[in-house]
């Protein structure tokens, strides 16, 4: 069996709610699972929740339940936004999972018996929002450099995790292997860290019950990030179930926020190594939301709830608008007005108004029935075949590079080529002249056979538009159960079947 193509999102925390950053992550994962899948690969789509952590304790303790109740609480709120959003996720992980504690601590005795994982004690400043421990070179006017918030001395006998055994070995991987780390400005961030060298990282703690124990100590439980990162190996059953967990890892890339580069660009490779398991493929990190303008923040008092958006402008149009407007990897600003402007421009006018003329034109001449092309094709045809056959490598190129905004212009640049083919060959003229009928068959079908290859294009970042525009064009199956390249190829469209207009796919919105 071919191993699946693996995508992951961070597990996210508990003890926030799903917004703007959260869910740009998770539908940027979803566009390239069902880009795979498109393709006919075998995908493996990861999202999940990490629930664990003194966060997480103390906020059950202030709400008077038990830290497995506010967990099962908040973890609704994921499951129930991504639904809304169409996400595709194949498995959902929750930390407090029985099996995921299993791998965890299957995984921790292995590094101990191995003598990478040893006790020591522990002395530093930790940040109880952030769960990080910060030498006193690192505070910010004795402050969290992370977060800016206070921060407090504590000592205890815990484990550590021989990270600096690996910083070479790390060096080397992302020498060999440029592409592990992306974009190139948060890999030389990494490798510049790497040589400053690495201190072992304290991976236990003694003072909190909210985790999962140690196997060699049960007095102690992982540190949350310690048993998070396990997710993406337990989610796949590694040490349970050997043929299933080869057939997936390793991880072809792991999405992340720019905040959490370190653990997955350093700690987590060497945590790997240490256990002789490959490497993901790479750790792509994307940059931050600001909100007209602003930084995102709960006291500023602008953080954007997905729901909102969603109600507004609808799911497509959403996923649409992140993956359009920012290049991934950089920080991006959302603004509602480039929102709307974008709704109307690219999803009401170039979108949505082509597939609507073509199939009205469609009703209106042929009574609904798309004819068989009638005449010989003329160059206006040859130029709207020729954008048609590259468009699909083009996206494809974009993809891989995880170039979505490229990928979309690319199709919206295919999108402008037909609404040109549309008002070129005016059919609304042809349609004057008995004498043209076999000519206005050739340009009907090929209309409508351009926007079926649009609901393939769409397909991965706007799953429910493609479906929409498949029944308008009268198919009875579902565009997902067809493939690339094969169904890409031009002329598949079925003559004789009736297609309809139907309502429109973007209404206009009035600014
Ligand atoms: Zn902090």
């Amino acid at each position: 069996m071919d191993k699946a193509y693996y995508v992951t999102t961070p597990i996210y925390y508990v003890n926030d709610l799903p917004h703007i950053g959260t869910a740009y992550t998770t539908v940027v994962a979803d566009t390239l699972a069902r880009h795979h899948r498109l393709k006919g690969e075998r995908v493996f789509f990861l999202t999940g929740v990490d629930e664990h952590g003194q966060h997480v304790a103390r906020a059950a303790e202030r709400n008077g339940v038990s830290p497995q109740e506010w967990a099962d609480r908040m973890v609704v709120h994921f499951t129930d936004v991504w639904k809304k959003l169409n996400i595709s996720n194949d498995f959902f992980i929750r930390t407090t999972s029985p099996r995921h504690a299993e791998v965890a601590r299957k995984f921790i005795q292995n590094l101990y018996d191995k003598g990478d994982i040893y006790p020591d004690t522990y002395e530093g400043w930790y940040c109880v929002p952030d769960e990080s421990f910060w030498l006193p070179s690192q505070l910010v006017e004795g402050k969290c450099p992370q977060c800016g918030r206070e921060v407090e001395i504590l000592q205890e006998e815990n484990y550590f995790f021989r990270l600096s055994a690996y910083a070479d070995r790390l060096l080397e991987h992302i020498d060999a292997h440029p592409e592990f780390v992306e974009p190139e400005m948060r890999r030389n961030e990494v490798t510049s860290f790497i040589r400053q060298g690495l201190t072992d990282q304290s991976i236990s703690r003694k003072t909190l019950t909210w985790g999962i124990p140690l196997p060699f100590d049960e007095n102690q439980v992982m540190y949350v990030w310690f048993d998070a990162l396990l997710n993406y190996i337990s989610a796949i059953d590694y040490g349970i179930d050997d043929a299933r967990f080869e057939s997936i890892w390793p991880a072809d890339v792991h999405l992340i926020g720019k905040e959490i580069l370190r653990f997955h660009a350093i700690i987590w490779p060497a945590m790997l190594m240490a256990a002789g398991l490959p490497l993901p493929r790479q750790v792509f990190a994307h940059g931050w939301l600001t909100v007209e303008g602003e930084k995102m923040s709960k006291s500023k008092g602008n953080v954007i709830s997905p729901y909102e958006l969603i109600d507004e402008y609808g799911v497509d149009a959403y996923r649409y608008y992140f993956l359009r407007e920012f290049s991934f990897g950089y920080d991006g600003n959302f603004s509602r007005d480039n929102m709307t402007g974008r709704y109307n421009a690219d999803l009401a006018n170039a979108l949505g108004n082509m597939v609507s003329r073509v199939l009205a034109m469609v009703e209106r001449y042929r009574g609904g029935e798309v004819p068989e092309p009638g005449s010989a094709g003329e160059e206006t045809d040859a130029v709207l075949k020729q954008a048609a056959a590259k468009v699909f490598g083009e996206v494809d190129a974009y993809m891989e590079k995880l170039a979505f905004n490229e990928a979309l212009q690319a199709i919206w640049s295919y999108l402008g080529a037909v609404n040109r083919y549309v008002d070129e060959t005016a059919a609304w003229d042809l349609a004057k002249d008995p004498a043209l009928a076999a000519r206005l068959d050739t340009v009907l079908y090929n209309q409508v056979e351009a926007v079926r290859l649009t609901a393939l294009l769409v397909l991965p970042s706007m799953p429910g538009t493609a479906e929409g525009i498949w029944r308008r064009l009268g198919f009875s199956d579902s565009v997902h159960v067809h493939h690339l390249p094969a169904a890409g190829a031009w002329g598949l469209y079925p003559a004789g079947q009736k297609a309809s207009k139907g309502d429109p796919l973007f209404p206009r919105i009035e600014k």
